[in-house]
């Protein structure tokens, strides 16, 4: 062998430009690592499904005719990336290592790491996924400053015109359908909600190398999995999202139920981890809606495709963006210095909070949430309650099956704790019950009323809302879009204040029993 090509987990593009000769002296390495599947507990369903799409790439590639190492928990042990690299060059003595060019930091240190040890030459390659390419990041984005997603998304709009009339009108004469995605779903739209795509990928070997080398995990432990693992699951669960659920992803994009079985997916595409492990490409899964609501203006509006559009060519690449802008600083911001331990119920589910109990539970069985659940449910409660950063960070990391730093990161600190003091979010994403109310049905089979702020039996989030508001009161003061807030807060009377506030503090003392 001449050269040496590492491919990491998240890595899996098939279409990249390395994969297109097939070259004998060229060994590919692709390697399950104790420090990757520990450096936070991650999710059972997401070990096995990032082991298992890495083990069916490397079955792929080898089919094609490449020459592969892959290797598993058994035959690495306890080696680093970077050890596992120069080892295995030095053994086969090639001339060359090629690296791709990594999504997070931490991985992105280790190469540096190799690039200044190994005695070959070292070089790194773009991963030919992402839209905005990785040089154009600094023209978009100033360090440690606000930038706002909507802007960067105009200018991707019109960079690839997409759902564009012409250079500078977007399609319907809107840039954003946002307020036509707020419905909320009826006793009378379930039964329309289509059963979810699941697969039925066998993990039993991984289960038990998982066990084996006694990797913690948290969540639901399976047999089978439901996650797509190859290109081809990938597609296929793309054609069903653009078949079924496109037609009505935008309007119920914020929907939040516990009335369906289905309610765990409803019209979310759950595509994050294909896009995430680069099965699939941002390029493709936009060009599919696009085409599909172009054939189907019958029955798909703008407002369905625009919806889908802004979340994968708007916020996924801006969010990279931020987060290579402003690493490694992005992990000391804590802006609202908040400090306290995440309940016990985020590893458990065990709370008498419907909207929390709903999100976590199916956190832990499937590996997955949708946007709102993650923002406005569990986000907005560590948010109200401070929790410290480090320690929600921690979890989103490790729960959902698509979490990978570089887009857990700035969603999880900026977006939905604010610890950026507003880089991302121009105010908090902070919410009383009545916010979960408007978005479920969730409330109705509730321990707590959400009618209610200061009794026993008020929706905590009512009082801590307001404690929250008030405690932020000087910061948040100024910012047009909430200062109207305190103008209804300043009208209560004082006592009644007084007792907002003593029950949001009696919550925050007893947290742990809520
Ligand atoms: P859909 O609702 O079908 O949306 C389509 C696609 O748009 C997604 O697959 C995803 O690629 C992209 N997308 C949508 N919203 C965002 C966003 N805010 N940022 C980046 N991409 C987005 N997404 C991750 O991929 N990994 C994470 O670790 C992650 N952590 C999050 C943590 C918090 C606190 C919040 C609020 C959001 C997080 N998100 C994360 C964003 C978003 O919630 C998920 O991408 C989405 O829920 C994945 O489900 P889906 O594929 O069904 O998405
Ligand atoms: Fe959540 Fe409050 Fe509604 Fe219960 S009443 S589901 S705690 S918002």
């Amino acid at each position: 062998y001449h050269t040496l090509r590492v491919i990491l987990g998240d890595q899996l593009n098939a279409g990249h430009k390395w994969l297109r000769k097939v070259d004998d002296g060229v060994l590919y390495l692709m390697a399950e690592l104790h420090p990757e599947a520990t450096y936070v507990k991650h999710h059972f369903q997401k070990l096995c499904a990032f082991f298992l799409a890495m083990e069916k790439f490397s079955e792929a590639l080898q089919e094609a005719g490449h020459q592969v190492r892959f290797l598993t928990l058994d035959h690495t042990q306890d080696k680093t990336l970077a050890s596992l690299i120069m080892e295995t060059a030095n053994e086969i003595g090639v001339r060359r290592i090629e690296l791709q060019r990594p999504d997070e930091y931490r991985v992105l240190m280790e190469y540096k790491s190799v690039a200044e040890k190994a005695v070959q030459s070292v070089s790194l390659h773009d991963t030919q996924h992402f839209m905005l390419p990785f040089d154009d990041i600094p023209k978009h984005f100033k360090p440690k400053a606000p930038t706002r997603m909507e802007h960067f998304y105009r200018k991707m709009r019109q960079r690839f015109n997409i759902l564009m009339e012409d250079e500078n009108t977007p399609e319907g004469g809107k840039w954003n359908f946002d307020s036509s995605n707020r419905h909320k779903l009826k006793a009378k739209d379930m039964a329309h909600i289509p059963e979810p795509l699941c697969f039925q990928q066998d993990v039993t070997t991984i289960k038990e190398r998982i066990e084996r080398h006694q990797i913690p995990y948290l969540g639901k432990p399976c047999d089978t999995l439901l996650w797509p693992v190859t290109r081809h699951d990938a597609l296929t669960l793309l054609q069903f999202f653009c078949d079924h659920l496109l037609p009505n992803f935008g309007r119920f994009q914020d929907a939040m139920t516990d009335q369906t079985p289905h309610k765990w997916s409803l019209y979310h595409s759950r595509l994050s981890f294909a896009l995430n492990t680069k099965m699939i490409s941002p390029k493709h899964v936009i060009k599919a809606a696009v085409l599909t609501y172009e054939y189907r203006k019958k029955d798909i509006s703008i407002a369905q495709v625009e919806g889908f559009v802004r979340q994968i060519l708007g916020w996924r690449e801006y969010v990279r963006g931020m987060y290579w802008i402003n690493m490694p600083d992005y992990h000391d911001q804590n802006a609202l210095e908040a400090h306290r331990d995440l309940p016990s119920y985020f590893w458990n589910g065990h709370t008498k909070m419907n909207c929390l109990s709903q999100a976590i539970g199916q956190s832990l069985e499937y590996a997955y949430a949708h946007h709102i659940q993650r923002l406005m449910v569990t986000g907005n409660f560590c948010l109200l309650t401070e929790v410290a950063p480090s320690q929600v960070d921690e979890w989103y990391l490790g729960i959902y099956v698509d979490a990978l730093e570089w887009v857990e990161l700035p969603n999880t600190r900026s977006m939905s704790q604010f610890a950026d003091g507003g880089w991302i979010a121009s105010k908090p994403y902070a919410a009383s019950g009545s916010y979960i109310q408007r978005m479920s049905d969730y409330c109705a089979s509730c321990h707590y009323d959400v009618d209610e702020k200061t009794t026993d039996n008020a929706c905590p989030l009512n009082s801590l809302y307001w404690r929250f508001m008030d405690k932020h009161r000087e910061r948040l003061f100024k910012n047009p879009r909430i200062g109207v807030i305190y103008g209804n807060w300043d009208r209560q009377d004082a006592s009644y204040r007084q007792d907002i506030l003593d029950r949001a503090q009696w919550c925050l003392d007893n947290i742990e029993e809520l």
